[in-house]
This record gives structure tokens, sequence and C-alpha cells, in this order.
């Protein structure tokens, strides 16, 4: 399927503070957030006409911006407001929505003390991440490129300068004949994908590595709490890559991932399971619930 550029879409965009039509939302080249990385963005999805866990994605916008230095200069209850106005104003009911704020022209220089913030959130039809190869379950390269040291790289932040390793390393397991790539830290530990975070079932219970160099994601929270209802044990340890082998179920788990099947990491091979097709199903149902009910049951 071809792609439809991004810039050449129908539509509106809300942009620091106003819906502009699709193709008129546009930066400056000399933005110091091109040159030096200097932005930070979220990835959430509507479901049935809500964005699940909104303000949690709002807030942890909020929290990178502060990260890398800067001010988002909206409130969380503006935000939330624009995000779903934004979904509203194109239609859409289900789908995938991306705010993200970077810092302007005003000054090009590594420092930037004078750059004003902007804020833009677009919106756009997104059924997973990875398309018709979810169910069967995806196949991970294990990428050469780690993540970071915690004081390398603001690891806490999801910054827009972070997924260059990102897409590095996801362009080399492509090249390799991979869907996408899992990564280690620079210690050699175990750490997530790409984009979404890592599950591993050894002995029927689910261990995930401790997220201290990446995104403790919300889906990652949220998958867990699940397990927990379900009676299964969880837990957050250092994994090494050479206890993957045992694993009897991999999975992904993240805003755009979802809950994906893995069915292969390098030379190992996994098959999807009965504990990812629990977890799957839940999760496919608690986005679906009214943001009240989903707001009523406390993360366990
Ligand atoms: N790690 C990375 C690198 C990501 O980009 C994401 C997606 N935001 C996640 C983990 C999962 O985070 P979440 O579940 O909050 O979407």
């Amino acid at each position: 399927m071809a792609l439809v550029p991004f810039d050449d879409r129908d539509g509106v965009i809300w942009y620091d503070g106003v819906m502009v039509p699709w193709r008129d939302a546009k930066l400056h080249v000399l933005s110091h957030g091109l040159h030096y990385a200097s932005g930070v963005f979220e990835g959430e999805r509507a479901y049935s006409g809500n964005i699940f866990k909104l303000r949690a994605h709002t807030d942890r916008l909020i929290a990178s911006a502060r990260i890398l230095g800067f001010e988002i200069p909206y409130t969380a209850d503006e935000i939330d407001a624009a995000c779903n106005a934004v979904v509203a104003a194109n239609g859409f009911t289900d789908a995938y929505v991306r705010p993200i704020a970077w810092r302007g022209a005003e000054q090009l220089s590594v420092s930037a003390q004078q750059t004003k913030i902007h804020l833009a959130i677009a919106t756009w039809a997104w059924p997973n991440l990875f398309g018709d190869n979810r169910m069967k379950g995806v196949r991970l390269d294990i990428a050469h490129w780690k993540r970071p040291h915690p004081e390398t790289a603001p690891t806490a932040s999801k910054a827009a300068g972070l997924y260059m390793i990102g897409t590095l390393a996801k362009h080399a397991a492509e090249a390799a004949g991979f869907e996408d790539a899992l990564m280690l830290d620079w210690r050699g530990h175990v750490a997530e994908g790409t984009g979404a975070n890592a599950f591993f079932v050894f002995d029927g219970e689910i261990h995930t590595a401790v997220p201290d160099c990446f995104l403790n994601g919300i889906t990652r929270r949220t998958v867990m709490s699940i397990a927990r209802r379900h009676q299964m044990k969880v837990v957050e340890r250092t994994i090494m890559p050479e206890e993957m082998p045992r694993a009897s179920e991999v999975f992904l788990a993240g805003t755009a991932a979802e809950v994906t099947p893995v069915r292969q990491i390098g030379p190992h091979h996994f098959t999807p399971g009965p504990i990812t097709e629990t977890l799957l199903r839940d999760y496919e149902g608690l986005v679906r619930m009214a943001p009240a009910q989903v707001e009523a049951l406390a993360p366990i």
C-alpha cells in the first residue's frame, strides 16, 4: 500500500491554540527543535471516542518537556481538551493522537533560552503498529544500538532525540529481514523494543525489565495491572539476553503496538500463548471502557 505523505492530507491540526488546515501546519526550517532535537511528544490512542489514559499522557508530555528544561505554555486541562477537540474535529472515534512540543526559531544555537515553545496535536487513523502481522507474532532482531545510561541522555523523557537510536535500530532490523528490534541497555541487560516495552513469560510468571533507562510505559503499567487482576505473578527485574530462549511467551506493550505477540528474537523462536492472548483480549476490552470506569480500576 502506498504511503500517503504526512504533509499532504485532509483534516485539521491543532497548532498553538488554533485548528489549522492539515497542509498549513508548517514550521520554519531554522526551528531549534529540528536542529537540536529540543522536542518532546506523546503517542495516544482514542478508542470508541475516548483517548485512553489521556491525563497520564498529558502529564508525561509536560514532565518530558520539564526534563528538557522547558515549560509547555498550556495547562494539563487545556492540553486534554485540545487532544479531544482535534479527534472530534477530524471526525474520528478510533485514532492515534500525536501531541508534540518543541523549541521555535527565535534562537538557533546550542543555547536556546530565548526560544518560544510550540505545541501541535495531530491525529490519524493507525490501526496497529504492526498491521496484519500482529496476531501471528512479530519478529525482532537484537539491536547493536543500546539504550543509554540515564546520565548520558534524558531517558525518562519521551524526547524526540532518543528516537534517533530507535530509528537506527529499527532500520538495521528491517534490513536484516525483521519487523523491529529488541534493544539492550548500555550494561547489556534486556531493555525494550524501539517503541514499546517487552515482557517475557518464565515458568508461568510475567517478567519485564526495570525501566531505569527507558520509558515506564503507560501500556506497560496497564498490562501489569491486568495481569495482577488475573492473579498472575509479575516480576520486574534485570533480564539478561541469555535467558530469552527459556521464555515460553514474549510480547510487546505500547500505545501504538498495544499488546503484540513476539514470535522471534534474533535466533530464538517463540509461540504466542495463552498468557499473551488473555492480556491482549483484556487490554482490548479495557481501552474501550468509559474513562470513569477505567479510573475506578485502581492500579495494582
Ligand atoms: N518505549 C518506547 C521507546 C516508546 O516509544 C513507547 C511508546 N510511547 C513505549 C516504550 C511505551 O509507552 P506507552 O505504553 O506509554 O505508549
